[in-house]
């Protein structure tokens, strides 16, 4: 590939979920959002038409968010025009909220409308994260379209969505559901905002992994795989993440598909993790194969990052997020074939190579933490290597001190158990608490040594099982069949 690959991950790992009791407390007082989005495509120019509908604060003033930046994008606020509101007045107006005055307990409504992005298709990936709207179809992030009271922030709130003036023969299809031209669900805080919308000439394809639905919505006809494969691709990788976990508690999922920067003639694509599901945009030179990694490494993120989601500050652990990740993906991408024992162990002699080449290999978990997205490639790479590395070790101790009755695999289900519907977060005290459990002799100076002060991790013969032992290569260990 001539351009690197452009992935947007750090999404998915904002999620919190309310308990129940919490949400049943709420439940006396909770005050609906209601949204009528239609299609207003007078004098030629495509556009969303919105009315937003609130009960506003006892207090007579209410503070609603506009949309301003997200992900990668930014001037998100230019593309809302002609904000107009009933029952309320503006006290004021910045591009990023609007603090309206009423009566207390007033019923609001905010008309405005959403420009599409003027220059389709995009030249430049971050467009994407703009609201796009064009003859045959449209495609919008949530945090790029809706406004919302800022105490969504503290209060789940019931959600309707009604879809009006789209042609008959439109697919309607988000995170929410599919083909519903009225909509009615929850968002439990803003970070539930970070969905996708699509519409319009969209496939809509159903699978199904033991009896949950995960919909692929997808366009462009220009692809160098079918449907079939790709859905394919999909059903193998969820249904293996799925199993790994244990974990059937899903009753709606999707993954949408679209074609951008139609132009270019290499292979460059861009996930992001949303919620219920995941949106990528590709180039149609970009072949199937690259996606084995993307689905099998950014759906991991599902579990390790969204149910066990890790302490703040996030940084400080992404050794755990991004690294454990990584290992587990190349695991399940053995499991459920898509890669073989050979290409298993390629993969992780590349992970090895990588870090053992990094300039900055002993950098401490601090200087990582601190540098992650400004040195990406450097200090970035070095957080899934160094983690994976770990991970490989800790699994191998756990093996070899329950004789291999236990693998790193039962710990990880123990951190689905305790951290998920927002119960913990993972701590370094929790991961060491949890893993010693497992083992003769704690871990924690070795932690220490090698993720918090970040001296290399050695490697040893049996890490991967009986079978390889380690060589030199240039100075690079790595893993050979004995
Ligand atoms: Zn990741």
């Amino acid at each position: 590939m001539k351009k690197a690959v452009v992935l947007l991950f750090p999404l998915i790992v904002l999620f919190v979920m309310s308990c129940p009791p919490q949400r049943f407390l709420i439940k006396e007082s909770e005050q609906k959002l209601d949204y009528t989005i239609a299609l207003d495509s007078t004098e030629g120019v495509y556009q969303f038409k919105v009315n937003f509908r609130l009960q506003g604060d006892f207090s007579g003033l209410t503070k609603v968010y506009t949309p301003s930046e997200w992900g990668p994008a930014t001037g998100l606020n230019e593309n809302i025009k002609k904000v107009k509101v009933k029952n309320a007045s503006i006290e004021e107006q910045t591009d990023r909220y609007l603090l309206l005055r009423h009566a207390p307990r007033a019923s609001i409504s905010v008309n405005y409308t959403v420009q599409s992005l003027p220059k389709y298709p995009v030249d430049n990936p971050d467009e994407m994260f703009h609201p796009i709207l064009q003859k045959d179809f449209f495609q919008f992030y949530g945090n790029g379209v809706f406004f919302y009271p800022a105490d969504l922030n503290k209060i789940e709130r019931p959600v309707n969505i009604y879809w009006e003036g789209f042609p008959e023969d439109w697919v309607i299809h988000n995170s929410y559901g599919s083909n519903q031209r009225k909509q009615s669900f929850r968002w439990r805080d803003s970070l539930w905002l970070e969905s996708i919308f699509v519409g319009g000439d969209y496939r809509i394809h159903k699978i199904k992994i033991a009896d949950d639905p995960v919909y692929v919505a997808m366009r462009g006809k220009e692809w160098r795989f079918s449907d079939d494969e790709y859905l394919d691709l999909l059903k193998k990788v969820i249904t293996q993440q799925r199993k790994f976990w244990n974990d059937y508690d899903f009753d709606y999922f999707t993954v949408t598909l679209a074609p951008f920067m139609e132009g270019q003639n290499y292979g460059s694509y861009q996930g992001t993790g949303l919620r219920n599901s995941f949106a990528l945009n590709a180039t149609p030179k970009v072949g199937l194969k690259n996606f084995e990694y993307l689905f099998s490494h950014e759906l991991m993120h599902e579990w390790i990052g969204l149910q066990i989601k890790t302490a703040d500050p996030e940084a400080y652990r992404y050794w755990f997020s991004e690294g454990f990740t990584d290992y587990f993906t190349y695991i399940n991408m053995r499991e459920c074939g898509l890669i073989s024992e050979e290409g298993y162990l390629w993969q992780i002699n590349n992970v090895v190579k990588k870090y053992y080449k990094s300039a900055v290999r002993e950098a401490t978990n601090e200087e990582l933490a601190a540098n992650f997205f400004t040195d990406y490639s450097n200090y970035g790479k070095l957080a899934y290597n160094r983690g994976c590395v770990f991970a490989m070790y800790t699994d191998w101790r756990i093996r070899l001190d329950s004789k291999g009755e236990h693998r790193l695999k039962d710990v990880m289900q123990e951190f689905l158990n305790v951290c998920r519907h927002g119960k913990q977060r993972l701590t370094d005290e929790l991961f060491l608490k949890t893993v010693n459990q497992y083992l003769e002799k704690p871990i924690d100076s070795y932690f220490e040594k090698h993720i918090q002060n970040g001296a290399l991790i050695p490697l040893e013969d049996w890490m991967l099982g009986a079978k390889t032992e380690i060589r030199e290569e240039n100075g690079i260990p790595q893993f050979v069949v004995k």
